[in-house]
């Protein structure tokens, strides 16, 4: 609103910024009178464009680069204490919006279904392991963090003999679970693993077991929620 005043004002009143006097001419004072409200109908034309462009963008209190405000504006913000105003009504919403921080740990933020956290194996509902010892996630490891050996069982089915995952290796790049045909690798929701030592990071198959049936709803519902881009 102050900018629209001062264009207004700029195509009556020349700003000393915009006039251009040349003394060897007749009628200059004229001359410079016409200078100054071209080049202040060009700036209503480019404030009209960009209005157009950026309708939500408040271009009434911005400046072109270089351009100081006018004499009005600064004027009026003055007398008006017009950023007082503003920066109590920053405070005064504030003050009734609920607050941003989070009391962790007791509470906790919400997590993407594609939330990249800590690794699990899954089973069936029959309780059969998933993994069919393709190896397909150890090929795709761009950290090399996956180990696997296997051998098939006496019921020609092949399985894991061996599955680790040096967590300290691990960048969680998720390509280990895209790769997996059978949706046996996964990264849980669970970021709360911190140790204090490196071998507690060195994951075997046992614990990364034990991962996936502590989580399964959780991960069940996650591939779900995801399955459509997948
Ligand atoms: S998330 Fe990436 S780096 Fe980590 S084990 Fe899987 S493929 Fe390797
Ligand atoms: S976790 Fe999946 S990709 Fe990796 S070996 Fe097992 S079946 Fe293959």
């Amino acid at each position: 609103m102050l900018r629209q005043v001062s264009i207004r004002v700029a195509s009556a009143v020349p700003r000393a910024s915009s006039r251009i006097i040349v003394p060897s001419l007749p009628h200059t004072h004229l001359r410079s009178l016409h200078v100054s409200s071209v080049s202040a109908a060009q700036n209503v034309n480019d404030y009209r464009s960009n209005r157009e462009k950026f309708p939500e963008d408040d271009l009434s209190t911005r400046l072109a680069p270089g351009q100081e405000p006018g004499v009005l504006d600064k004027a009026s913000q003055s007398l008006l204490l017009t950023e007082l105003v503003r920066g109590m009504w920053v405070v005064l919403e504030s003050f009734f919006r609920p607050p941003y921080t989070l009391m962790y740990p007791f509470e906790k933020g919400a997590l993407s279904p594609r939330f990249r956290g800590e690794h699990a194996l899954r089973r069936y509902p029959s309780g059969e392991e998933r993994c069919i010892a393709c190896k397909l996630c150890e090929a795709i490891c761009p950290a090399q963090a996956i180990t696997i050996e296997a051998e098939p069982r006496e019921d020609g089915s092949r399985r894991t003999t061996r599955y680790d995952i040096d967590m300290t290796k691990c960048i969680y790049c998720g390509f280990c679970q895209e790769a997996c045909p059978v949706d046996a690798i996964v990264e849980g929701p669970n970021y709360e693993y911190a140790t204090e030592t490196h071998e507690e990071l060195l994951y075997n198959k046992e614990k990364l077991l034990a991962n996936g049936d502590k989580w399964e709803v959780e991960l069940a519902r996650n591939l779900e929620a995801d399955h459509l881009y997948r």
